[in-house]
């Protein structure tokens, strides 16, 4: 019923390879996304292509910046998931993650809730929360190997919502869609405070298109210092 060659192609350029069941499941999470979308608003993207390249294929791109995450069971939180992207892609194609969703709307973790229950996802927690509110020491607070995060905000108030969840030596990749010269130079000063090191970006071109993607990778070097993150509105607000 749907044309699945291109994904399998894209899928194999980034060396992913999918069992039958996780094939139905990213059909089931498309036919899902479609019928919530009529009712509310979760992406701008609906034709089935578009989906698979913009939303999943983009999703599972982050193995060219962090390979481990095909084989081993890190603990990985997505902050401002909304309709799951990348969280839920990477938890159909690495069922052996710990994945942990986070927005701060209930409706978007409801439907987080229905696809997971559809698609038989296990081991996935979520949480409907300001970001800065859950960084907390007696909540989530460094206790991830990989943030992750996509079309959130700027690098700067991304870094105060994101680094204070990673584990030292663990990291932090936000997926950007643009050449960031300037926005990784204004979030320097930021990623520095919060214990943070710039790694490296990986710029690269989805599979089979020209649609740029930057995976920017930060390393936590050092235990974000308690005031951070500020109370919440201040990171987008008032960036450091
Ligand atoms: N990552 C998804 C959604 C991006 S839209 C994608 O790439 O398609 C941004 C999402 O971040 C929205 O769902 C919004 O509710 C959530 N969000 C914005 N600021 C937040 C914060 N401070 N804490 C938690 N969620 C936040």
């Amino acid at each position: 019923m749907y044309n699945l060659e291109q994904f399998q192609k894209d899928l194999k350029c980034l060396d992913i390879s999918l069992n039958e069941n996780q094939i139905d499941q990213f059909m089931n999470y498309y036919e899902t996304l479609i019928e919530w979308n009529s009712f509310m608003n979760l992406t701008a993207i609906v034709e089935f292509q578009d989906v698979l390249k913009k939303h999943f294929i983009d999703s599972l791109s982050i193995v060219k910046a962090y390979e481990k995450i095909k084989t081993e069971s890190v603990k990985v939180i997505d902050i401002g998931t909304g309709a799951g992207f990348p969280g839920i892609p990477l938890k159909i194609a690495f069922p052996q993650i710990k994945l942990t969703l986070l927005d701060s709307l209930q409706k978007k973790i409801n439907f987080l809730q229905e696809v997971s229950a559809r698609l038989k996802l296990q081991n996935i927690t979520f949480i409907h929360g300001r970001a800065e509110d859950y960084a907390k020491p007696d909540k989530e607070r460094e206790k991830y190997d990989l943030c992750v995060s996509r079309a959130v905000a700027n690098l700067s108030t991304l870094s105060e919502l994101c680094l204070p969840y990673v584990k030292p030596n663990g990291k932090f990749i936000s997926y950007k869609s643009e050449k960031i010269t300037e926005e990784a130079e204004n979030a320097k000063k930021a990623i520095h405070l919060l214990g943070g090191k710039t790694e490296n970006q990986i710029e690269l071109n989805l599979p089979d298109s020209n649609i740029y993607r930057n995976l920017f990778i930060i390393s936590k070097i050092q235990p974000t210092p308690k005031k951070y993150p500020r109370k919440a509105g201040l990171p987008s607000k008032e960036p450091l």
